[in-house]
């Protein structure tokens, strides 16, 4: 296993609204290109498979967050404008993340169309494992899953993306350079919800990799 190198990241680029299982249980229109916003780098929290150090804390100004499992890729060579073709060669690669959400906060912003980020950026928003290299597994097939309290919530196949890996990377970087250990989270598939204080979110990529957080409250 890589070492995590996540402490060097600079930047966390997330994709919203990215599978097509997403968009029929929202009932939602898929997007005609992607949706992207950032989270700040403060909101990392790294697994250690220690339940007691492995705690993602609702903030106080929520009253309760939307766990989403993703798929991320770790940028290994830094580029602007890159096309789509020679996205693979900027990843260095993947990592398990939870994509932790203020969704009381988003759904106003929505209504609103204000932006995104102070529902995306608290401390503990962004749990990831352990970085694996590019060749663990293949990143295109592999199943996003996450159980809340030991009962299924989200499985599915990256395969159900609607904006796959390369035309993330082609998207983003043309708006942003993206750098040596910036991290992408590809969005999350349908059966994302809410957690409630001492609720345990487990998640995975299929066999590959999974971790286990527990929720509790900021005091
Ligand atoms: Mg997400």
């Amino acid at each position: 296993m890589a070492a995590n190198n996540l402490e060097k990241c600079r930047k966390i680029v997330g994709a919203g609204v990215n599978y097509w299982n997403f968009v029929q249980q929202t009932g939602g229109k898929a997007p005609v290109q992607p949706v992207i916003f950032l989270k700040p780098t403060s909101s990392l929290v790294t697994a250690t498979n220690d339940l007691a150090k492995d705690v993602v804390l609702i903030p106080k100004i929520f009253q309760n967050i939307n766990f989403e499992a993703e798929l991320g890729i770790v940028i290994g060579k830094s580029g602007k404008n890159i096309p789509k073709e020679k996205a693979f060669d900027h990843i260095s690669g993947y990592c398990l993340s939870l994509d932790m959400t203020g969704m009381e906060f988003i759904t106003k912003a929505r209504e609103n169309c204000l932006p995104w980020a102070l529902g995306k950026a608290f401390d503990t928003a962004t749990p990831v494992s352990a970085v694996l290299p590019k060749d663990a597994f293949n990143p295109n097939d592999v199943k996003v899953w996450s159980k809340i309290n030991g009962v299924t919530k989200q499985e599915e196949s990256t395969k159900g993306m609607i904006f796959s890996i390369p035309e993330l990377v082609e998207f983003i970087s043309s708006y942003m350079s993206l750098e040596e250990n910036d991290l992408i989270l590809t969005g999350t598939p349908a059966g994302a919800g809410k957690v409630e204080e001492n609720d345990v979110i487990e998640c995975g990529l299929g066999d590959v990799v999974s971790m286990k957080f527990v929720v509790k409250r900021e005091n």
